[in-house]
C-alpha cells in the first residue's frame, strides 16, 4: 500500500491474487485497517494545500511524466493485468493504450478548466463563476478494467488538483501497485495519490464518513453504489457513480448483417463478457433472426478459449467460480423456460481448463420472463430475442431500470435519429459497438449511475463552481 509517499508492508492481513485461468498465487497485498485508512486521507488532505495551488502546467507535466512511464512498462502492466483477473493479452495490452491515453488527454485537459464572467443587469456589479478542485477524492474500482478505470479517476482528479486515496478491487491490487510505483517514479509530491486494499466495507465508509473526503467517485455494481450513495448521504458527499448495465443491441431488418455480427462479437466476447457496456440483449427483427444467428454462430465457433497470456487466446476465463456459476445458472434458466441453445452453454472440458472459463454461448427465443433478460449476466452468454415493429423494440430495449449503452444496426437515417432519441441510456453506439475513446463522455443514466468519465467532462467531476459577484465604483 502506498500512504504519503510510502510503502506500507504490514497490514491487518494479506489478499492472496490468484491467476483465474488456473488458481495459482500471482502475488499478495497488505490489508489495511482503518486506522491507515485515516491516515492516507490525512495525508491527502495535506497534500491537497499545495498540489491544488501548482500552476496547471506543473501539474500537466507530472502526468506527461507519468504517460511516458506507462507506456515503457506496459507489457508490464498489460501482463499483471492479465495473469489476475484473466483478460486475453491482447484485449489487456488494448486497456493499457486507452490507460495512457487517459493520462495524457488529462495532461492535455489540466489547462483548459476555464471560468466565466456572466454580465449582470447592474452597471456597478462584476459576476465571475471560478472553478476550483473539489479536494481530496476517494476512489473506488473494480477488477474487470484493472488499469482503465484506475487512470481514468485519477488522471481527471490530480489535473483538477485534487489528491486521491484509492480502493482498487481485491481480485486485481497488483495492477493498481504497479501504477502506483511509476506514479511514485514520476516524482508525485507525498499524499497526492494513495493505495489502500482491504475490506471494502470498512474502507468505503471511512472515507464517506470522513468530512475531509469531499468526492467518492465508484464503478462497480449498481448494488453497491445504491448503498454508497446511502452512506454519502451523512456528508452529502458529491459522488460519481458507473454502475451495472444491461445493454440491448438491436438488428433492424435493413442493417447490415455482417457488420452487426463482427460488432456483436467484438463487443460481446471481449473479456469473456465481463464488461459493464456489453450487449446482454440481442433483439433481432424476425425477417433476419435466422440468417444473424446461423452468421454468429459461425463466427463464435472460431472463438479460442485459454489463457489470458496465449496470445492464441480470445476469450480467457472468468474472474472467478462465482461468475461461471452465474453464467451456467442464466443459460439453465433460459433453456428451462424454452429457450434453444445454438452454442456452448457449459464449461469447456475440465481435463484441459482448470480455471473458471465459460465456453461463448448463443441462445435464440429467448423472451422477456428469463432471468437473462433482466438481470446482468457478466459472461459470455448472447441472448437473441426476436421482434416484430420498431416500436415494440424500443419498449422492450427501455424496459429496465439500467441505462448505461445500447446499440443498433441499420442502413435508415431517418431511424437512426429516431431510435437514438428513443432510447434511454447514457451511450448509444450506431453501427458501433466499440463507441469508447478517452475523448467522449463516458457514463450511464437511470440506475447505471451519475456522472462522466472521460472527454473535457470528465474533469468537471472534480471541480466546484463559486460565483463571485463584486461591488465596483463607477
Ligand atoms: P462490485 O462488487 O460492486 O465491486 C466494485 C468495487 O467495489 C470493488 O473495488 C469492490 O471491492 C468494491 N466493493 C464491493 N462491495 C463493497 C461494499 N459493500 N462497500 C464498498 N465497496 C465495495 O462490482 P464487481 O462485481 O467487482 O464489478 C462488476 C460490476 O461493475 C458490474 O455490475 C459492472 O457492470 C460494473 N461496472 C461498471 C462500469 C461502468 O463504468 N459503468 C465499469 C466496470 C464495471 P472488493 O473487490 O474489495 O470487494
Amino acid at each position: 500500500m502506498f500512504i504519503n509517499g510510502n510503502w506500507i508492508t504490514d497490514g491487518i492481513g494479506k489478499i492472496v491474487v490468484k491467476n483465474p485461468s488456473n488458481g495459482e498465487t500471482v502475488g499478495t497485498v497488505p490489508k489495511v485497517g482503518i486506522e491507515q485508512v485515516e491516515e492516507a486521507i490525512e495525508a491527502a488532505s495535506k497534500a491537497f494545500k499545495t498540489w491544488s495551488k501548482l500552476p496547471a502546467i506543473e501539474r500537466s507535466n507530472y502526468l506527461y511524466r507519468i504517460a511516458a512511464l506507462m507506456t515503457e512498462q506496459k507489457e508490464e502492466l498489460a501482463r499483471t493485468g492479465t495473469l489476475e483477473m484473466g483478460k486475453a493479452i491482447a484485449d489487456m495490452r488494448a486497456e493499457v493504450q486507452q490507460a495512457i491515453e487517459y493520462v495524457q488527454w488529462y495532461a492535455e485537459e489540466a489547462r483548459r478548466v476555464y471560468g466565466e464572467t456572466i454580465p449582470t443587469d447592474a452597471p456597478n456589479k462584476r459576476v465571475q463563476v471560478l472553478k476550483q478542485p473539489i479536494g481530496v477524492v476517494g476512489a473506488i474500482t473494480p477488477w474487470n478494467f484493472p488499469v482503465s478505470m484506475i487512470t481514468r479517476k485519477i488522471s481527471p482528479a490530480i489535473a483538477a488538483g485534487c489528491t486521491v486515496v484509492l480502493k482498487p478491487a481485491s481480485q486485481s491490487p497488483l495492477s493498481a501497485k504497479l501504477i502506483f510505483e511509476i506514479f511514485e517514479q514520476a516524482g508525485l509530491p507525498a499524499g497526492v495519490v494513495n493505495l489502500v486494499a482491504g475490506n471494502s466495507n470498512d474502507i468505503s465508509a471511512t472515507l464517506l464518513n470522513s468530512k475531509n473526503v469531499k468526492k467518492l467517485s465508484f464503478t462497480g455494481s449498481t448494488e453497491v453504489g445504491k448503498m454508497l450513495m446511502a452512506q454519502g448521504a451523512e456528508t452529502v458527499k458529491k459522488l460519481s457513480l458507473e454502475l451495472g448495465g444491461h445493454a440491448p443491441f438491436i438488428v433492424f431488418e435493413d442493417a447490415d448483417i455482417d457488420l452487426a455480427v463482427d460488432g456483436l462479437i467484438a463487443g460481446k466476447f471481449s473479456c469473456a463478457g465481463q464488461v459493464c457496456v456489453a450487449m446482454n440483449r440481442l433483439y433481432v427483427h424476425q425477417s433476419v433472426v435466422d440468417e444473424f444467428a446461423e452468421k454468429l454462430v459461425e463466427k463464435t465457433k472460431q472463438l479460442k478459449i485459454g489463457d489470458g497470456l496465449d496470445p492464441e487466446t480470445n476469450v480467457g476465463p472468468l474472474v472467478s467460480e462465482k461468475g461461471v456459476e452465474k453464467s451456467e445458472k442464466h443459460v439453465q434458466d433460459a433453456i428451462g423456460k424454452g429457450a434453444e441453445l445454438l452454442i456452448g452453454g457449459k464449461r469447456p472440458d475440465k481435463s484441459k481448463y482448470t480455471g473458471s472459463f465459460f465456453e461463448p454461448t448463443v441462445l435464440k427465443g429467448v423472451n422477456d420472463s428469463m432471468i437473462i433478460s433482466y438481470e446482468e449476466t457478466f459472461g459470455p452468454v448472447a441472448p437473441i430475442i426476436a421482434f416484430e415493429t420498431e416500436e415494440d423494440v424500443l419498449k422492450k430495449a427501455n424496459n429496465t431500470e439500467y441505462g448505461l449503452a445500447a446499440y443498433f444496426y441499420t442502413n435508415n437515417l431517418s431511424r437512426v435519429h429516431r431510435v437514438s432519441e428513443e432510447l434511454e441510456y447514457g451511450i448509444i453506439g450506431v453501427n458501433d459497438t466499440l463507441p469508447i475513446t478517452v475523448a467522449v463522455p463516458f457514463g450511464g443514466i437511470k440506475e447505471s449511475g451519475n456522472g462522466k468519465e472521460g472527454g473535457h467532462h470528465g474533469i468537471r467531476e472534480y471541480l466546484v463552481e463559486k460565483m463571485i459577484s463584486t461591488r465596483i465604483e463607477l
